[in-house]
Order: C-alpha cells, then sequence, then structure tokens
C-alpha cells in the first residue's frame, strides 16, 4: 500500500469545541502563522457568550467544518433532551441570541466530511454527533466505521491520540508540542478543545497537520480567559461556565 498524503503539501489547522469562546479562537488564529486550511470539529456554539461573533470568524477563514450536537440542538434540529441543565440553559439562550446568518450557515453543516485521506466527525464515526471516544476500546469499535486510515474527532474536549498497532490500539496522552508521523495505520486524533479544555490545561489546544511531512503536532495556546468569563457573565449564561474555564475543566 502506498501512503498518500496529499495531492498538494499543505499545513491545515483542526480545532474542535470551540463553544462560541471569541477570545480563544482569536488567540488560536494570531498564532497559527501561514496555514493553507482550517478545519472545525464541530461545537462551534453553545456555553459561550459570542455565538455570531465565532461563526463569523470561521466564515471569514473559509473553515470547512462539521457539525456537533451543541450546533445540532442550537439551530432546532433536535430538542436539549440529552443535555444537563447548565448545557441547556446555554443552548437554549445561543437559540435565541443567534442571527439568522449563524443558524442557516449552522444548519447545512454536514455531520461528516472526507478531506485529503481524512474523516472529520465531532464525536465517532459510526455515531458522528454523540458518541464519545474516551479510551481505546471504543476507538477500536469505531475505527471500521472510517472510510479513510485516519480520523479527526472532537467532543470529549481531551487531546488525544488512538493509534492502531497489529490490531490493537493504543492511546497517546499528547500535550503541547507532542508530534506524530501518519503512516499506514489507522488513527483517530483528536485536537482538544479551543474554547473550554477538560484536561486541566485552560489553553486553547489545537494541531496542525503537515501534509508534505505526513506530520501532526499538537499546540496550546493561552488566551484571555478573564475576558471570555467576563462576557459569559455579562451575557447572564451560568456562573460554572465562566468559572471552569480558568481551570481547565
Ligand atoms: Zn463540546
Amino acid at each position: 500500500m502506498t501512503v498518500v498524503y496529499a495531492d498538494i503539501s499543505m499545513r491545515i489547522a483542526v480545532v474542535s469545541d470551540i463553544h462560541s469562546n471569541l477570545p480563544a479562537l482569536e488567540a488560536v488564529v494570531a498564532s497559527l502563522g501561514d496555514v493553507d486550511r482550517l478545519w472545525i470539529l464541530g461545537d462551534i456554539v453553545g456555553y459561550g457568550a459570542e455565538p455570531d461573533g465565532v461563526v463569523e470568524r470561521l466564515r471569514d477563514n473559509d473553515a470547512v467544518a462539521v457539525r456537533g450536537n451543541h450546533d445540532h440542538v442550537a439551530t432546532g434540529a433536535e430538542g436539549a433532551d440529552w443535555f444537563n441543565v447548565t448545557a441547556r440553559s446555554a443552548i437554549e439562550w445561543t437559540a435565541d441570541t443567534i442571527s439568522p446568518s449563524t443558524r442557516g450557515w449552522l444548519s447545512d453543516l454536514p455531520i461528516r466530511r472526507e478531506e485529503q485521506g481524512f474523516t472529520l466527525v465531532h464525536g465517532s464515526p459510526r455515531d458522528p454527533l454523540w458518541e464519545y471516544i474516551d479510551d481505546p476500546a471504543v476507538a477500536g469499535a469505531v475505527m471500521p466505521a472510517m472510510t479513510t486510515a485516519w480520523g479527526l474527532f472532537g467532543h470529549t474536549h481531551r487531546p488525544r491520540a488512538f493509534v492502531e498497532d497489529n490490531a490493537a490500539i493504543g492511546e497517546i496522552r499528547v500535550t503541547d508540542g507532542t508530534t506524530l508521523a501518519l503512516g499506514e495505520s489507522r488513527v483517530l486524533l483528536n485536537p482538544g478543545s479551543v474554547g473550554q479544555p477538560r484536561d486541566g490545561d485552560p489553553r486553547a489546544a489545537y494541531l496542525v497537520l503537515d501534509t508534505e511531512q505526513g506530520r501532526v503536532t499538537w499546540h496550546r495556546v493561552a488566551y484571555d480567559v478573564a475576558l471570555a468569563a467576563r462576557r459569559i457573565r455579562a451575557a447572564g449564561l451560568p456562573e460554572r461556565l465562566a468559572g471552569r474555564l480558568a481551570l481547565g475543566v
């Protein structure tokens, strides 16, 4: 088998779970340097205070995106029955707040796409909106639902790599600067969350694919957490959503 990374060499930034946190997204975009593409793995809105601002920024950057469960519920495509009380009150606020243009853009997003040898989903390849991939057993169970060797997902808000090796799945906990070479093995990669990290590190998380070198690198970038928290409080959203940002939980 020949490994084909892409038709042309590119640097692609992959981000997930922005959750209406514009200060975090701005910091990520400012730190990217020259990248050729921006891929978004869903949960663009929900929790944070600036859904329209975030969507506008992504549209300005011609982002290629899939829909997350929060985006899905914010557009009215499904009820908020699966959400806890805090998430529900934030998604109801979001649904009432977003502009018709934001709602239309979110509604048009597919739940899965294939780009340059990667499957892009929010949750998992077999249940793109809702399933969490949080351990090697689940990663192994969902890999057959990929139509490419490499998959990108979000939803757990924790940066991770799951790598198939002789039919066993290994889990790599990644940190700022971790790199992984892509080969013939199947992989499922999570960039972590831009707008609400849950791995104890409050910095925004993302990854960059280098299609020429066949390499993935994870990154963290500090942003103005206090500003994002102030905007959440000013919008009248639940206090817990403001307080958790500084803790990265
Ligand atoms: Zn999320």
